[in-house]
C-alpha cells in the first residue's frame, strides 16, 4: 500500500499513513540492545487492512542486529 496507495486486499484507493507511537514500544523493530527502529503502518479505511514498513533510513543496522533469516 506504501507503493501502491491502493489496499491488496479490496482495492480501495483510500490509504492512510500512520506513524508510531511516540512512547509505544509495540510497533516498533529492536535493532540494538538501546536501539529502536520507527516503523509506519499503511491502514485501509475500506476494510481496514494494515502493513508494517520499517523506516529504510535504519536496513543497515536492522541487517547487523538480526543477521541473515536461517535456512527453512
Ligand atoms: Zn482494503
Amino acid at each position: 500500500m506504501k507503493n501502491s496507495r491502493r489496499c491488496p486486499k479490496c482495492g480501495s484507493a483510500e490509504v492512510i499513513r500512520c506513524k508510531t507511537a511516540v512512547n509505544g514500544a509495540y510497533d516498533k523493530l529492536q535493532a540494538g540492545v538501546f536501539r529502536m527502529v520507527q516503523t509506519d503502518r499503511w491502514v485501509c479505511c475500506s476494510c481496514g487492512y494494515c502493513e508494517l514498513w520499517a523506516d529504510p533510513e535504519h536496513m543497515k543496522e536492522l541487517k547487523e542486529f538480526w543477521g541473515a533469516p536461517e535456512e527453512p
